[in-house]
């Protein structure tokens, strides 16, 4: 079964690692929001495509989901005694990855390319593709007006209360090279359990049609998020945070919606929004979880 996994960071990252393990690496495109990326003392940083290619290729700091193992902060420690920001946590092996990324880009290569030649390098066989090489910027609109995605995320910390979204630039952005063709050519769509306003929203802003069966994974349980603001984004929005919810978002497109146990009581609601439901373990805390819900989802995924 060829799949197409459409991937925030650490959510998407954990399902794209399981995938990864048991789908033949020509069959699995993971396909990355970018609306994240942001440039930052110079550099050129996509936190999602990072969190997914360090989580595929096993370079992952396995404490927070983001970053690399084994980090160390001498730059940024060093960057903040000269007076310079640091709210956005460098680690010096990261920064490796931005400096690079950044010098490839100033000799004009897109971004989808400098992203092969990395996993290339990082040992990773499936696809990565950032969803466009063009800047899509995520605009978070709050109590406090309109605020640049990381300015939102990690320097306020997700305080402001939101009142919805914006994709700067989304207008003019196709998808990158690769990604239509990939949509073309598999038998069905996974969106990881990421965040839907923010991370796989932006992905359909950019795509537009999806004409595959397209399955989705919660990434609210009991209510809450396993880390993130997606639940926080969805009270200030007037919805009650759930799995339901999560399904609803995606109603007009969605085909199976993957559910975990504990939210088990929603299942009549949510098969009654017209599609077919997998209840299962959804909490990828180990690597052995993640390869589980992707073989439940392979199997949910057959059985359609
Ligand atoms: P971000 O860009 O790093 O915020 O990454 P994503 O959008 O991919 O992931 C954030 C979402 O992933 C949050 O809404 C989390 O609840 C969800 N998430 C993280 N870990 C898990 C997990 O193990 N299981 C499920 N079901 N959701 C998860």
């Amino acid at each position: 079964m060829k799949i197409a996994a459409f991937a925030g960071g650490v959510g998407g990252a954990k399902l794209a690692q399981g995938l990864a393990h048991i789908v033949a690496p020509q069959d699995l495109t993971i396909v990355v929001n970018t609306g994240d990326d942001f440039e930052h003392l110079g550099l050129y940083i996509c936190p999602d495509l990072d969190t997914v290619c360090y989580t595929l290729a096993g370079l992952a700091n396995p404490e927070t989901g983001w970053g690399r193992a084994g980090e160390t902060w001498n730059t940024i420690t060093n960057v903040e005694k000269l007076g310079g920001p640091a709210w956005f946590r460098l680690g010096d092996q990261d920064m490796a990855t931005h400096l690079e990324r950044t010098r490839r880009l100033k000799e004009g290569k897109p971004l989808s390319q400098i992203t092969n030649e990395f996993c290339k390098a990082w040992g990773i066989e499936v696809t990565v593709l950032p969803m466009t090489d063009a800047p899509v910027r995520t605009v978070v609109n709050s109590d406090e007006g309109e605020l640049a995605f990381q300015e939102y995320f990690v320097h306020r910390q997700c305080q402001p209360r939101v009142k919805g979204f914006r994709f700067d630039g989304v207008e003019s952005a196709a998808p990158a090279p690769g990604v239509q063709e990939a949509l073309e050519a598999v038998d069905a769509v996974v969106f990881c359990p990421s965040n839907p306003w923010v991370s796989i929203d932006p992905i359909l802003s950019v795509v537009k049609e999806v004409n595959k069966p397209v399955f989705a994974v919660s990434p609210i349980i009991s209510g809450k998020t396993v880390k993130g603001p997606a639940a926080k984004m969805y009270s200030e929005l007037g919805i009650e945070p759930s799995a339901y919810a999560v399904a609803n978002h995606y109603r007009t497109i969605l085909k199976g919606f993957v559910l975990d146990h504990a939210d088990a009581e929603m299942e009549k609601e949510i098969q009654d929004l017209g599609f077919a439901t997998l209840v299962t373990n959804t909490l990828m805390n180990q690597f052995i979880d993640r390869v589980q819900l992707a073989n439940d989802m392979l199997h949910f995924m057959r059985s359609l």
